[in-house]
C-alpha cells in the first residue's frame, strides 16, 4: 500500500519506517529540509533504540523522505497527518493541523483517485469531523466519504520503547464514518495480524488517547502526592507502593504458583520529581480545558497538573534544607531527558531543575547519556556538559537524579573511596537509600527538615 506520513517527527518518522518495515511503500514528509536529508541518509534526527537499523533497511526500499507534500499525496492511497498538537496557554492549538489539512485538500482537488486522509496527532474529541474535514472538504471542492475518506487513528507509542510499541501494538483503534475509509485503514493494518482492533468513530478514537493519557499521568501524580506526604511523616514511599503493588488487584498473579506478572501501569505508580515530555502534560491540560469548553470541569485533571507542576520544585526544597546558599556552588544534574531511552527533553522536570539552579547562581553541570545536544540547544554555554558519568561526578557539592537511566544505578559505586561525598538527591529513588553517605529520596522523610 502507499503512505505518506505527514510531519515527521517522533510519532511521524516511527509510524512510516515502521510501516516501511512492514512492507508498505512510505514516504516521509516534513518542512524541515534538515530532517528529509538524515531520514534519506538513514541518519536518525531523533533517538529511538533501533530506527538507525530500521532505516537501513528500509530506505531506499520502502521508505524515503520529501519536502514535497504534493507530490507524496498524489502518489499515495493514504495520508497519516502526525504533526504536532501544542497546548497555547489556553487550549489545544490545531494550527499545524489546520495547515496541513489545508495543504491535503488542495492537492485532493487535482486528484482523481480516492485518497484517505487518516489523523495520527493527539488531537481533541470532534477535530477530525468538525475541523479536519471541512477543511478538507472546502479545499478540495470535494465530499467526504464520497470522493476521499477521512479517519482517526490515534497513536500510543512510548517515546524510548517506540520501535517496539509500534510493532507490537497492545491494539490499533481506528476511527471512521465510512466503510471505505474504514476498509482502506484495515488494509493498511492488516500488516499486524492477530492484535485487537477497536473499530469507532473518530471522536471516541480521539478520546481513547486522551483517556489513556490523563489516566497515566493521574497515577503519576498520585504517586506524588502519596510521596510527599510519606516525606512529612516518616514513611518511605517506596516501601509502601511496593506493598500496594502486590495487592492481587493490581498484580495478578497466574494459577498454579505461576510467575507473577507485573502489569505495565505500576511503572507509574513510583513517586518521582514528575511526569514531563511532550504528550502527558500538553494533552492532559488541552483536556482539561475541553472539558470545561463542554461544560464538564474536571478538578481531578486540574489537581494532576498542579502536583505535577511543583513535583521539581520538591528537589530544590531539599537541595536548599542543605546548601541554603546555592551561588557558586556545583551542583550536578543526573539526566535531561524527560525519561531514559529518548533525547526528548520537551517539558523534562530537568528544564525546571536546572533554570531553578542558575537563578540561584549554582554552577551546573548535565550529564545525559542521550540528549546532551538538545541540552545545549537550550541552555548553551550558562551550564557544562560532561559525556561521562564519572567526569560529570568531580567536584560536586550536590549531584540529582532526575531522569532514571540505568546507568545512573552506578552511582554509589563511582562515589565509593572519593574523600569529599556529595549530597545525592534522588528524583526518581532508584538507587538504595543507604548506598551514597548522603541521601536525599523524593517520598522519603527529609536528613535535615
Ligand atoms: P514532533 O514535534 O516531534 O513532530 C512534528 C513534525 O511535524 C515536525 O517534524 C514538524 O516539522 C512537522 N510539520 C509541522 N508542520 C508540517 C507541515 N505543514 N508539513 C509537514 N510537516 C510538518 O511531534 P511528535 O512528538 O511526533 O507528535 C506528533 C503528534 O503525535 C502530536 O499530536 C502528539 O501529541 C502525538 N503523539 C506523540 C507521541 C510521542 O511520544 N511523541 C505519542 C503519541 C502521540
Amino acid at each position: 500500500m502507499r503512505v505518506s506520513v505527514i510531519g515527521t517527527g517522533y510519532v511521524g518518522l516511527v509510524s512510516g519506517a515502521c510501516l516501511a518495515g512492514k512492507g508498505h511503500d512510505v514516504v516521509c514528509v516534513d518542512t524541515v529540509q534538515q530532517k528529509i536529508d538524515q531520514i534519506n541518509a538513514c541518519t536518525p534526527p531523533i533517538h529511538e533504540d533501533g530506527l538507525a537499523e530500521l532505516l537501513r533497511e528500509t530506505v531506499g526500499k520502502t521508505l524515503r523522505g520529501t519536502t514535497d507534500l504534493r507530490e507524496a499525496v498524489l502518489n499515495s492511497d493514504i495520508s497519516l497527518i502526525a504533526v504536532g498538537t501544542p497546548f497555547d496557554g489556553s487550549e489545544i492549538d490545531l494550527k499545524y493541523i489546520r495547515d496541513v489539512s489545508r495543504q491535503i485538500g488542495e492537492v485532493l482537488k487535482d486528484k482523481d483517485a480516492y485518497h484517505v486522509v487518516v489523523v495520527k496527532s493527539t488531537v481533541v474529541p470532534g477535530t477530525t469531523d468538525t475541523v479536519v474535514t471541512p477543511i478538507l472538504e472546502e479545499a478540495s471542492g470535494k465530499k467526504a466519504g464520497q470522493d476521499f475518506g477521512t479517519g482517526m487513528n490515534p497513536e500510543f507509542l512510548k517515546e524510548g520503547e517506540a520501535i517496539a510499541d509500534f510493532m507490537h501494538p497492545d491494539r490499533i483503534v481506528i476511527g471512521g464514518n465510512d466503510s471505505r475509509a474504514i476498509a482502506v485503514m484495515d488494509e493498511l493494518y492488516s500488516v499486524f495480524p492477530g492484535v485487537d482492533i477497536v473499530r469507532t468513530n473518530p471522536a471516541t478514537a480521539e478520546m481513547i488517547k486522551y483517556t489513556a493519557n490523563s489516566l497515566l499521568a493521574t497515577l503519576i501524580s498520585f504517586s506524588n502526592e502519596i510521596g510527599n506526604l510519606c516525606a512529612k511523616v516518616g514513611v518511605d514511599v517506596v516501601e509502601a507502593m511496593e506493598g500496594m503493588h502486590l495487592d492481587k488487584r493490581f498484580t495478578p498473579i497466574l494459577p498454579e504458583n505461576a510467575e507473577r506478572v507485573w502489569p505495565g501501569f505500576i511503572t507509574y505508580l513510583a513517586a518521582g520529581c514528575g511526569f514531563g515530555g511532550s504528550c502527558f502534560p500538553k494533552d492532559v491540560k488541552a483536556l482539561i480545558a475541553y472539558g470545561e469548553n463542554a461544560g464538564a470541569p474536571m478538578p481531578l485533571l486540574n489537581a494532576v497538573i498542579q502536583t505535577n507542576t511543583k513535583q521539581p520544585h520538591q528537589m530544590m526544597d531539599r537541595l536548599r534544607s542543605h546548601i541554603p546558599a546555592l551561588a557558586g556552588r556545583h551542583v550536578t544534574v543526573l539526566g535531561v531527558a524527560f525519561k531514559p531511552g529518548t533525547d526528548d527533553i520537551r517539558e523534562s522536570p530537568a528544564l525546571t531543575i536546572i533554570s531553578e539552579l542558575l537563578a540561584d547562581e549554582a554552577v551546573v553541570t548535565a550529564y545525559d547519556p542521550i540528549a546532551r545536544h538538545e541540552a545545549e540547544a537550550l541552555f548553551g554555554d550558562r551550564i557544562t556538559y560532561e559525556d561521562d558519568l564519572k567526569q560529570a561526578l568531580n567536584g560536586a557539592d550536590a549531584v540529582m537524579i532526575v531522569t532514571r537511566w540505568p546507568e545512573f544505578s552506578e552511582l554509589p559505586m563511582l562515589l565509593n573511596g572519593q574523600t569529599v561525598q556529595p549530597l545525592v538527591i534522588d528524583g526518581r529513588r532508584m538507587i538504595p537509600k543507604d548506598s551514597v553517605s548522603r541521601y536525599e529520596g523524593i517520598g522519603l522523610q527529609p536528613a535535615v527538615s
